[in-house]
């Protein structure tokens, strides 16, 4: 059923009731979309609209081309991890309700990092859903003043955007519960230092798998920023890399831009959707690519 997001989308209404503790609060629609593969070919821009599309069990991706938003839906609300750019805010929620779900029943809002790619949609998303936004304290004063942490390799580079208030503070391997669905927060700082990573379990059918939404590991910065000026910061993208590394049981990838995991070629059925060792691929390119970053920097 993985192999095109449209075959999957005609056989949620089977999936949902095969798995009642984590269906929506409303049956998902039957309408049949375009696969996301297709609709974004050519088109990977942050605000390029995307049609919704099935991954697994209760979880759709609801984000543009550029940029995954995610949607995690039970019998009592839904959880929705990241909103993109603040101009995407309208297009996840409709996505959301073409899925046949209420955008108002979605009631915890997440975020992977606090750049605005990610998080500039979640003011807006917020107003649309009433949801209560969850965030790691470290991430706290960027989300809510829409700029970045001080100490954030990418300082300078961005705009600021609408900031979002946050409402509950999570710490690393706490848990968000609705109905039976639990989410573990992983801090994963590195990328950005608020950085975060998310993990449960979602079952079809009696099927179970787990499921790693892994935050970005890339070294990026503002062009006068030296990784090697700053071990401190480093360390801990090294050990976030270790720690997602470590994941063994991660039978599906998801990443906030679809492109670090071949995400929509995935659902596309091009390649498979559920691989127990992507977590740890994921992590060993994103190594590697630190290493020749380090590599650059120590040859100028
Ligand atoms: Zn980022």
């Amino acid at each position: 059923m993985f192999a095109k997001s449209v075959a999957a989308l005609a056989l949620i209404g089977t999936a949902l009731t095969g798995c009642a503790a984590n269906s929506g609060t409303q049956s998902a629609a039957t309408a049949k979309f375009e696969p996301i593969a297709k609709a974004c070919e050519g088109r990977d821009g942050w605000g390029d609209p995307a049609p919704p599309a099935h991954v697994y069990a209760n979880v759709y991706m609801v984000g543009t081309c550029g940029i995954v938003s995610l949607l995690i839906t039970t019998p009592q609300g839904h959880f929705l991890i990241d909103g993109a750019i603040p101009e995407a805010a309208t297009e996840i929620a409709q996505n959301i309700r073409d899925l046949g779900f209420d955008p108002k029943d979605v009631r915890y809002l997440l975020n992977s990092h606090e750049h605005f790619d990610h998080s500039g949609g979640l003011a807006g998303l917020k107003r649309i859903t009433g949801a209560k936004m969850v965030a790691r304290a470290e991430a706290k004063d960027a989300l809510e003043s829409g700029t970045v942490h001080p100490l954030d390799p990418q300082r300078g580079l961005f705009d600021p955007v609408e900031g979002v208030k946050v409402d509950q503070i999570i710490r690393d391997g706490e848990t968000l519960k609705i109905g039976n669905q639990v989410l573990t927060a992983i801090a994963s700082p590195g990328h950005s230092p608020g950085g975060t990573s998310w993990r449960w379990q979602s079952c079809n059918n009696g099927k179970c798998l787990n499921i790693v939404f892994a935050d970005s590991l890339s070294a990026v910065s503002a062009d006068d920023y030296h990784f090697s000026d700053h071990p401190e910061y480093i360390a801990p993208l090294r050990a976030t890399i270790s720690k997602i590394a470590s994941f063994e049981t991660c039978d599906i990838l998801i990443t906030p831009h679809p492109s670090q995991s071949g995400f929509f070629e995935r659902l596309n059925g091009d390649e498979p959707l559920i691989d127990a060792t992507s977590c740890s691929q994921y992590a060993a390119g994103s190594l590697a690519r630190l290493e020749n970053r380090l590599a650059k920097e120590a040859a100028k």
